[in-house]
């Protein structure tokens, strides 16, 4: 490994590459604290051309790389799966290269963050209009674009981020690198339309979960951002997962453009009041879930038409409004206007320091959402024995339940649900029983929710080889990825281990 080492060090001139032991096991980590592996080597290099040279050493060595952006996914996906290996750290390509002020196309470095990227996009009056994920702020761009991520705000307006991009630079898994869409033209000169030239190549990174290809330039549409914007939030009636349904349904009927719609059930509404999260909903005599709507307009009367028609399905499907300022309740607000879209999840998360999330993120038809979270309170019942066994040791039980469900483009929505736990090391003892348990409590809930035919965006490690496990592909459709796999990677360094299909558990 040294002679690589020394191989790897002239690419990045020696200062953009460890093999320190503390540096090594924080990238072996990602939000859940499944460990699958250490690398040997973690690498950052500055563009297409030094990742392209990294890929030609690692299969010239044969040398498993797993690409890495904000190290965020929620299913150990920028993680080596078994110990050694590269980890490529792509944060270091954080530069807007081009804003494209004409034709609105933002061209960036794979590795620059949501957050950073709105940031300088702000000066211009323009956004990306779905604004990345949650996680935006650490979350890299193409992180974004290889998880197909929805849910920081604009989704519902404007879908997942793969809606929005023109064009990429993509370094192949053999080092050769390419660009897509206008770009596949070499005699064009900027990047201004995603398909055409061929078959949609782009669609085959987008959502890849870093297989295909490590993402080095990523263009994007970018739009203006309206000059009108309202909020409101609303409290449920009871049956509030059918309600909260019926309205994101009725409001797609209506063809209503919403910018957000968002529905908090009642646990996190209650959690998040006891824990301090929420207090602007402390005096609610209710702790009943919540619904909200964010829209935008070019003009006052266009702003005035929408909450009109959005207000009069409120009103009829009996929900309560709160009012206009955030201190009041109207937790739209805080999200649209002091970006807490950006804020609310890692808030979430933190809600009980010491537990994990383990997540069943997915994506479900509006209509369905009701029956997979009435099934994961069945599940928690049915699992009461397993859940005891972490109780009897931490005192506090595993909670089970869904964050928001999101609506996405067309009459999708993204359920955030899951649950988090406590992990093996807890009061200064490592206890195994509560990791396996865990472990065994995750891969059955992933797969009751996967049966209900629910659609997974961000796989990682552990759910892209959980849906081959329990047979959730078809054959025809495994074995075509398996192909593309097969000729775009002979060696399979890129990703080694996602979606099994080297016969890995
Ligand atoms: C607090 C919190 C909130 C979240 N909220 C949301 C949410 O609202 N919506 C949502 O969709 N997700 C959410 N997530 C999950 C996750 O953060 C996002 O999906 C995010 O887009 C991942 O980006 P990242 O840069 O962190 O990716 P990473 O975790 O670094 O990587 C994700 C995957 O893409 C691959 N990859 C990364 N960069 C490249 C590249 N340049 N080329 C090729 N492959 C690459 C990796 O190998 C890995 O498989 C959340 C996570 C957290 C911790």
């Amino acid at each position: 490994m040294s002679e690589v080492y020394q191989k790897l060090e002239k690419i990045v001139e020696g200062k953009h590459i460890s093999k320190d032991l503390y540096v090594r096991h924080a990238y072996s980590r990602n939000v859940d604290l499944v460990l699958q592996g250490v690398p040997d080597i973690v690498i950052r290099p500055k563009d297409a051309q030094e990742v392209s040279e990294i890929m030609k050493i690692a299969n010239e060595e044969n040398i498993p790389v797993t690409p890495r952006g904000g190290g965020d996914c929620e299913f150990g996906g920028s993680k080596p799966i078994g110990n050694g290996g590269i980890v490529l750290d792509t944060k270091r390509m954080n530069k807007v290269i081009n804003l494209d002020q004409d034709n609105l196309i933002v061209t960036v470095e794979a590795g620059i963050s949501w957050g950073k990227l709105n940031d300088f996009l702000c000066n211009f009056g323009l956004y990306t209009g779905c604004m990345g994920p949650g996680s935006g702020m650490t979350a890299a761009v193409g992180g974004g674009i290889s998880h197909h991520s929805v849910g920081g705000g604009g989704c519902a307006k404007y879908g997942a981020c793969t809606n929005q991009l023109v064009s990429l630079e993509v370094v192949l898994p053999t080092g050769d690198i390419i660009n897509t869409g206008s770009q596949a033209n070499k005699y064009s000169k900027y990047p201004f339309n995603r398909f055409g030239n061929g078959p949609d190549l782009a669609g085959l990174f987008c959502g890849d979960n870093g297989i295909f290809g490590v993402k080095t330039q990523v263009s994007l549409q970018v739009f203006p951002k309206p000059p009108y914007a309202a909020y409101k939030t609303f409290q449920l009636p009871r049956k509030e997962r059918e309600v909260s349904a019926k309205i994101m349904t009725e409001i797609r009927q209506k063809g209503i453009e919403v910018y957000d719609l968002m529905f908090l059930m009642d646990l996190i509404v209650r959690l998040g009041c006891q824990e301090g999260m929420f207090p602007f909903w402390e005096n609610l005599k209710k702790k009943r879930g919540v619904i909200f709507y964010t829209i935008e307009a070019n003009s006052e009367v266009e702003l005035d038409e929408k909450v009109k028609q959005l207000d009069e399905i409120m009103v009829n499907n009996k929900t309560e409004e709160l009012g206009q300022e955030i201190q009041d309740g109207n937790i739209a607000k805080w999200h649209y206007a002091e970006q807490g879209h950006w804020q609310f999840y890692h808030n979430l998360w933190g809600i009980y320091p010491s537990m994990q999330p383990l997540t069943a993120e997915c994506f479900s038809p509006i209509g369905l959402y009701p029956n997979v979270l009435n099934d994961i309170d069945q599940w928690d019942m049915e699992h009461n024995e397993d859940m005891q066994k972490i109780f009897n040791i931490t005192k506090i039980r595993p909670i089970a339940g869904s964050g928001p469900v999101l609506l996405i483009d067309g009459n999708n929505v993204e359920i955030t649900c899951g649950f988090t736990s406590f992990w093996n090391y807890y009061n200064g003892e490592v206890h195994d029983i509560i990791e396996e348990t865990n472990l065994m409590l995750w891969k059955s809930l992933l797969e009751r929710v996967t049966k209900h035919g629910c659609q997974w965006y961000m796989m990682g490690d552990y759910m892209s080889r959980l849906m081959v496990d329990i047979g959730a592909y078809s054959e025809e459709y495994y074995n075509l990825m398996k192909s593309i796999k097969q000729v775009l990677d002979p060696k399979m360094i890129l990703s080694r281990g996602k979606f099994n299909f080297w016969g890995e558990k």
